[in-house]
Formats: structure tokens, C-alpha cells, sequence
């Protein structure tokens, strides 16, 4: 067995097997690139989900990351840190807001964001106890706790862990009438991704977010954008509400705020949204750590100075104009996305989205396929063109046989 089958096959041996991992075996990386066990070199086109985006082992991001391992690393909330005040403020800041709920994963700053608008409802709004609604997008992707898998549309993700959270409505994704209709007077929020990652990267029809933020402003509704993957640069903007000029009530964060070192996600909304909260009524042990404060403090300071949100428009532009020629050959059938983010669906004859990521595995590139026929190209905003464009010919190749 090669030092690849062997490791591989322990893996399989003593984990659950909760995902299908190319048979790749990562032992290092350094900006786009990726090495594995036996020396050779991957392209990363899928960088973690838009939680590298910039890149493997980011300098900047180690620095900080070092400096703050040397002082503390964590405190718990239940006393004060020197790191946390700038993190919160800079946090708010960047979103053009003023509060900060710091959490781990981005799940956990859903949920956050599911209380925030339920007790919103409650205390605010004047909603009768229990009675609050949240209205969802089919096809979402949120997260995979129990509560947030009850609104999911994805059977996979939520087969056989009943009995589910009620209080969603789920309307189609895009859908202005349906979303119109089912706001009622005890909905208390909506909450959408600006751009579906999961789903294969689709992009609502313009002017569907501006409605839907008329919409929820006129109602008395909170526009919740979970912006997890979509935000921090991702689309040629810090956040993909910005295309459209749309600013929701809240914003949920993860992936990239921890700069691909360590899970860091917030909810950054107004003073008197988040002021719902009273001591002792929402928490997380690791929620807002030092180590955590240090690394997105240097996360939010690189997107202030919008150099990531010019490469991803730039190099964004350059990688949809390639798709799309080879669009026009037939082999893709589809092309969605924006910034460095698409989504590209496979014509039948050239494989399966999973046979396709594979053989580019084979040829040293890495990506991820969903939903069947759709493979997701998502590189760290770090890229360089020439790589960028040598990822694209790999591709090219694989899809000419
Ligand atoms: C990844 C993701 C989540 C969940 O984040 P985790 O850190 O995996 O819990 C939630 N929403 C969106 C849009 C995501 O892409």
C-alpha cells in the first residue's frame, strides 16, 4: 500500500463516516498550493469554503495568530479581555453596524441569529409567546444542527434526525410572491443566503434581494443575510448584499473571520437588536477568545483595505469570462457565480461532478462537487492569474475526452 491507501484506509478505519473525502492526504500548504503525504502538489480551488480566502499560511494571519499565543489564548467571557473591545468594534465597523455577538462556528452564528430574532419578536416586535416565525430559501444551507437542519430542503442533510424545530416556513429561493405571501404578522424574520454556496452557487434574480429588504422593512421583519460564505471578499465585495445595495438588519459571519486558522463567527446587527440579549441568556465558552479576537482583528484590517475585494473582482471576471467560452463548447452547462465563486454544471457526457473532481485531483487540481453534475470553484483570493489560469487548463483537459 502506498503511504496514501495506508493512511486513508486508518482514517476509514476509527471515523464516522459522515464525509467522502477525494483520496487525497494533505500534509501541508503555502498559499493556493497544497502537498500531500507523497510530495505532490495540489491546486486548492475550493479553499475550504471561502474560509481560506486568504490562502494557507497567510503571514499576516500567522503573525497575529503567534503573537497572541504568546500572551493568552483564552479567557472565557466570564471575565474581560484586552483583545475583545477592537474586535467588536472593528467587527461592527466593517458591517457598517454596531454590535457584535461573537460564536465559533458559523452554525452556532446561525443559531444566534435564529434567538436573536425569536426574542427580537418576543420583546420588541410584540409577538405572542411561542408564536414566532422564521421565513427560509428552499435549497438553503445553513448549518447542521438539529434546529438549523429543520429547515433544510436537502434530505441528506436532514433525514432520520427528528423530531424538527418548528417556527420555519420554507418559500422557493428567488420566489418574490411567495416570500411576499408568507410574511404574516407573527414573522419575525427572514433569513437568506445573498448567493446559495451549497446549492451550487446560485445568484437570485436582480432586484429580488432590494424587494425582499423592502419588503421585511415595510412588515416589521428582520432581513437576516447569512452571509458565512459569501461574505469577507468572497464576491469582489466585503459582503454579497453590497451588489445590490441591499443592507440587512443582520449579519452572520464565519469561515474567512477566522482567516483558515481557527473557527471564528459572529452576528453584528444594531444596539437595539442585539441588546435582546441580558447576561446568563446566550453564551459559548470559546465565543469571542483572544486567539480568536487577535486573527479576525487582522482578517477585518486586511478587507479594510479592499485589495482582497479588487483580486476577487479582477481575477473574478477573468475566471467567468474562461468558464464561459468553455460553456460555449458544450461541456459546462451552466455557469453561475460571482466575484472568484462559481458554479459550474457538467454536461452528462463528461461525467459526474464527483468524476470530474477527481480527475482533476489526478491532474493536481482540487475542488469540490455538489448536487450531482455541479463542481464549485472557489480559490483562495491569494491566487495568482498564472495559477488561476493553469487550473483552468487542467480543467479544460478533463472535460475534452
Ligand atoms: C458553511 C456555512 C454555514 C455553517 O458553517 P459551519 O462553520 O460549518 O458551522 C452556514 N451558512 C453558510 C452559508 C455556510 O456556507
Amino acid at each position: 500500500m502506498t503511504a496514501t491507501e495506508d493512511l486513508i484506509a486508518a482514517a476509514e478505519a476509527h471515523s464516522a463516516h459522515n464525509y467522502h473525502p477525494l483520496p487525497v492526504v494533505v500534509s501541508t500548504a503555502d498559499g493556493a498550493w497544497m502537498t500531500d503525504v507523497e510530495g505532490r502538489r495540489y491546486l486548492d480551488l475550493l479553499a475550504g469554503y471561502s474560509a481560506l480566502n486568504f490562502g494557507h499560511g497567510n503571514r499576516r494571519l500567522l503573525d497575529a495568530a503567534r503573537a497572541q499565543l504568546q500572551r493568552v489564548t483564552l479567557t472565557s467571557r466570564a471575565f474581560h479581555h484586552d483583545r475583545f473591545p477592537a474586535f467588536c468594534a472593528q467587527l461592527a465597523e466593517l458591517c457598517g453596524m454596531e454590535t457584535v455577538l461573537p460564536m465559533n462556528t458559523g452554525a452556532e452564528a446561525v443559531e444566534t441569529a435564529v434567538k436573536t430574532a425569536r426574542k427580537w419578536g418576543y420583546r420588541i416586535k410584540g409577538v405572542p409567546a411561542e408564536m414566532a416565525k422564521i421565513v427560509v430559501a428552499g435549497g438553503n444551507f445553513h448549518g447542521r444542527t438539529t434546529t438549523v437542519i429543520s429547515f433544510s430542503t436537502d434530505p441528506e442533510a436532514r433525514a432520520d434526525y427528528g423530531p424538527y424545530t418548528p417556527g420555519f416556513e420554507i418559500v422557493p429561493y428567488g420566489d418574490l410572491t411567495a416570500m411576499r405571501q408568507a410574511l404574516a404578522e407573527n414573522t419575525v424574520a427572514v433569513l437568506l443566503e445573498p448567493i446559495q454556496g451549497e446549492s451550487g452557487v446560485i445568484v437570485p434574480p436582480e432586484g429580488y434581494l432590494p424587494a425582499v429588504r423592502r419588503l421585511t422593512r415595510e412588515r416589521n421583519v428582520l432581513f437576516m443575510a447569512d452571509e458565512i460564505q459569501s461574505g469577507l471578499g468572497r464576491t469582489g465585495r466585503t459582503f454579497a448584499c453590497e451588489h445590490e445595495g441591499v443592507v440587512p438588519d443582520v449579519y452572520v459571519l464565519g469561515k474567512a473571520l477566522g482567516g483558515g486558522i481557527l473557527p471564528v463567527s459572529a452576528v453584528v446587527s444594531s444596539a437595539e437588536v442585539l441588546g435582546v440579549f441580558r447576561p446568563g441568556e446566550h453564551g459559548s465558552t470559546f465565543g469571542g477568545n483572544p486567539l480568536a479576537c487577535a486573527v479576525a482583528l487582522e482578517v477585518i484590517a486586511m478587507l479594510r483595505s479592499g485589495e482582497y475585494q479588487a483580486r476577487a473582482t479582477e481575477l473574478g471576471a477573468h475566471l467567468h469570462r474562461e468558464l464561459h467560452a468553455l460553456a460555449d463548447t458544450g461541456r459546462i452547462t451552466a455557469v453561475r457565480g460571482r466575484g472568484l465563486w462559481a458554479g459550474v454544471d457538467i454536461a452528462r457526457a463528461y461525467g459526474t461532478g464527483r468524476e470530474v473532481s477527481e480527475r482533476l485531483m489526478d491532474r493536481g487540481v482540487l475542488v469540490k462537487d455538489t448536487h450531482g453534475s455541479t463542481i464549485r470553484i472557489a480559490p483562495p483570493l491569494v491566487i495568482s492569474e498564472e495559477d488561476l489560469d493553469w487550473g483552468l487548463d487542467q480543467l479544460r483537459v478533463v472535460l475534452a475526452g
